[in-house]
Parts: C-alpha cells; sequence; structure tokens
C-alpha cells in the first residue's frame, strides 16, 4: 500500500522541506523504496532543494489541479531517484480560484489517484498556513509529519496544528493520522531546545519520533548545492539523524 504522507506546521522555518526531500531522498537510497514529492507550497523550496530549475517549469502543480495537462507531464525524476510534482510562486495564483471551486478540497487527492500504485511513499510539502492548498495535502494524507523546531513559538504554535487536524477530522470527516512529531533544530548548547523538546514529549508522548534533528551548518547548506544531506556531508550528524528519521518512517507504514 502506499503511504501518503503531509509534513505539516503552519509555522514557516521548521524544517517542512528539509525534512520532506531529505527523507524522501534517504527513502530511495537506504530503503529502495519508490518515493513521490508533490510541493503544494508555493516558495517551491522542497522542489529547489531537489535540484528541480523552478523558475523554469514548463508544467507544475497548479497546472494539474487546473485539469490542464495529465499528470506524467508533470512529474519531473531527479538524479536522486525521487520522483517530483514540482511547484514555484505561480501556484499562489491559484489559491483564490480554488478556494471558489466546489470539492476545492480533494483536487489534489483525485488528481494523484491514478498514479499512486506506483509508490511506496508519496511526501507532501505544505505550506506554512492552513489553506486550501494545506487543506488539500491533509486531504490526500494518511497521516502528518509534525516538523516543530526548538522555539517557543514552535511550541505555541502546537494548539493550532492540533485544531486544524481535529477540523479535518471532524468537519471534512478524514481520519488523518499523526505519523510523528518530529524535533527539529534541535541546539544542545541552548537551554530552550531541551525545554521545548521536554515540553513536545510530555504533551505526545508516544507520538514523538525519536528521533531529534540538530541545528547543523551542513543541513543549511546542502540545498545551495541541489543535494541531500546524504550526498552533502554522508558522514555528519545531520545526515545520521535524519536517516534515523528514514528508519522510524519506513517502519511505520
Ligand atoms: P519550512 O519548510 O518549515 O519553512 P525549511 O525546511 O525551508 O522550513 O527550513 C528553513 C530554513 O532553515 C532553511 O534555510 C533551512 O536550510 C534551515 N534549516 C532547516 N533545518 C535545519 C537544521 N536542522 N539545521 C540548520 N538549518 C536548518
Amino acid at each position: 500500500m502506499t503511504q501518503k504522507l503531509a509534513v505539516f506546521n503552519m509555522k514557516g522555518g521548521v524544517a517542512k522541506s528539509t525534512t520532506a526531500y531529505n527523507l524522501a531522498v534517504g527513502l530511495v537510497k537506504f530503503k529502495k523504496q519508490r518515493v513521490l514529492v508533490i510541493d503544494i507550497d508555493p516558495q517551491g523550496n522542497a522542489s529547489a532543494a531537489l535540484g528541480i530549475p523552478i523558475w523554469q517549469l514548463e508544467f507544475q502543480l497548479k497546472d494539474v489541479l487546473q485539469h490542464k495537462v495529465p499528470l506524467a507531464q508533470v512529474l519531473v525524476t531527479t538524479a536522486s531517484g525521487v520522483d517530483v510534482i514540482p511547484s514555484n510562486i505561480l501556484l499562489a495564483e491559484e489559491e483564490i480560484p480554488i478556494s471558489g471551486r466546489p470539492g476545492r478540497e480533494l483536487l489534489l487527492k483525485k488528481a494523484i489517484a491514478p498514479i499512486l500504485d506506483k509508490y511506496n511513499f508519496v511526501l507532501i510539502d505544505c505550506p506554512p498556513n492552513v489553506g486550501v492548498f494545506a487543506i488539500n495535502a491533509l486531504m490526500a494524507s494518511d497521516g502528518v509529519i509534525i516538523p516543530v523546531d526548538m522555539s517557543y513559538l514552535g511550541l505555541l504554535g502546537v494548539q493550532g496544528i492540533e485544531h486544524a487536524l481535529t477540523l479535518v477530522r471532524d468537519q471534512l470527516d478524514h481520519p488523518i493520522a499523526i505519523a510523528g512529531v518530529l524535533a527539529t533544530r534541535y541546539d544542545r548548547r541552548n537551554n530552550l531546545s531541551k525545554e521545548v523538546l521536554d515540553a513536545l514529549t510530555e504533551h505526545f508522548g508516544s507520538k514523538m519520533f525519536k528521533t531529534v534533528i540538530p541545528e547543523t551548518v551542513k543541513i543549511r547548506e546542502a540545498p545551495s548545492h541541489g543535494q541531500s544531506i546524504f550526498e552533502y556531508d554522508p558522514n555528519g550528524v545531520g545526515a545520521s539523524s535524519y536517516r534515523e528519521l528514514v528508519n522510524e518512517v519506513y517502519k511505520w507504514q
């Protein structure tokens, strides 16, 4: 069965895109999985980090949502073996038109249904809000990965995330699960990181991934080389922590 996971948090800068693309590459590299990344964030960061030139896209996710082109024409297979449905800022122009369409919450789910069989994992990188694109991502997913950065505002945002998931479950009748909450950007020199991690663990208990992603320069630099952390710094702590996450997500299926 295909695992469909949205990487979701309404806060920006928490490592949603960083997690989506490194996890995707890791699942291909270490677990030989067939992985599709859907970039439903108009910033296009996951697409760019996977080496896609996002300013030269002939077709992109918005064309699929508008039924302009078949999905096969939009799919890009990257050097790492991950397939991507990319986006750039032009997706943002579709937000208002799509918001007025009947069945707007299910556009993505319906669009990808014909190709799901080809993949073991579909990872959907969400925008930092709970607008129509994020709702489409959640409705197309079985579970969510929630990266939370080790900051006070990161912790405060947790209530909003749970509220959004409740809305999807109760009002849209979609039983989405929490695949795991991921502590990101952990800085062990800083007391706040420990305090936020302790508070998150107390709140989410077994829903926390055991993996903790540290704040490292290499993780930040890797996208500018169009590489995952596994190629850019294979022996560093960033690669080993994202590899642990790959193992945990692989087991979740
Ligand atoms: P989001 O998708 O949640 O907005 P990003 O994945 O784009 O967040 O990350 C925001 C910024 O933080 C990017 O510049 C990224 O390279 C950097 N970043 C993410 N995770 C880490 C980390 N563990 N260590 C250092 N920098 C990180």
